[in-house]
């Protein structure tokens, strides 16, 4: 299955720990990274006051189910010291890694919503993706570029 994910850390090095992490992704069994876009410097959004962060997207070939896919991800966020309690929702983060894209799959499941609920309306997202596969349909919403075009 082509899985893409969304990277991002604002916190400590951010290049080193999202390279890091990717090679981390890259090391469990069942997963392959196929590409991963530039890392583009972005602005905070929602919870303003902090650093900037940097973004990009990963391209992965995966035999994991987007369950076991997410808790992965989960679990290296955790690894490059993701702390989440006392941390205001969108806030601060060493590492964030979300599951934008699974397939075609629209799943909507307690913990786990794919496509990602956020993923249409965030350049920070949409142009990374849209560097690796512009012509990518997200379900239910269209195409990347087409998408990109929409959003300020
Ligand atoms: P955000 O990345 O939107 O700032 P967080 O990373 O703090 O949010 O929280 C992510 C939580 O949302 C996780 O605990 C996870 O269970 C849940 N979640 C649901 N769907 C997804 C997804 N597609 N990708 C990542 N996390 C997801
Ligand atoms: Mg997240």
């Amino acid at each position: 299955m082509r899985a893409f994910v969304g990277l991002g850390s604002n916190l400590g090095d951010r290049e080193a720990t999202i390279r890091a992490a990717v090679a981390a992704l890259g090391d469990e069994a069942g997963v392959e990274v196929v590409a991963v876009s530039t890392l583009r410097e972005t602005d905070p959004v929602g919870y303003v006051d902090q650093p900037p962060f940097l973004n990009g997207v990963a391209e992965l070939e995966t035999e994991l189910p987007a369950r076991d896919l997410l808790e992965r991800l989960l679990a290296v966020e955790r690894r490059f010291g993701r702390v989440r309690e006392g941390i205001p929702a969108q806030g601060p983060r060493t590492l964030d890694l979300d599951l934008l894209l699974y397939g075609d799959d629209e799943l909507d499941e307690p913990g786990l919503t794919v496509p990602h609920p956020r993923l249409h309306e965030r350049r920070f997202v949409l142009e990374p993706l849209a560097e690796l596969a512009p012509g990518l349909v997200v379900p239910g919403r269209g195409r990347v570029d087409a998408l990109m075009a929409g959003v300020h």
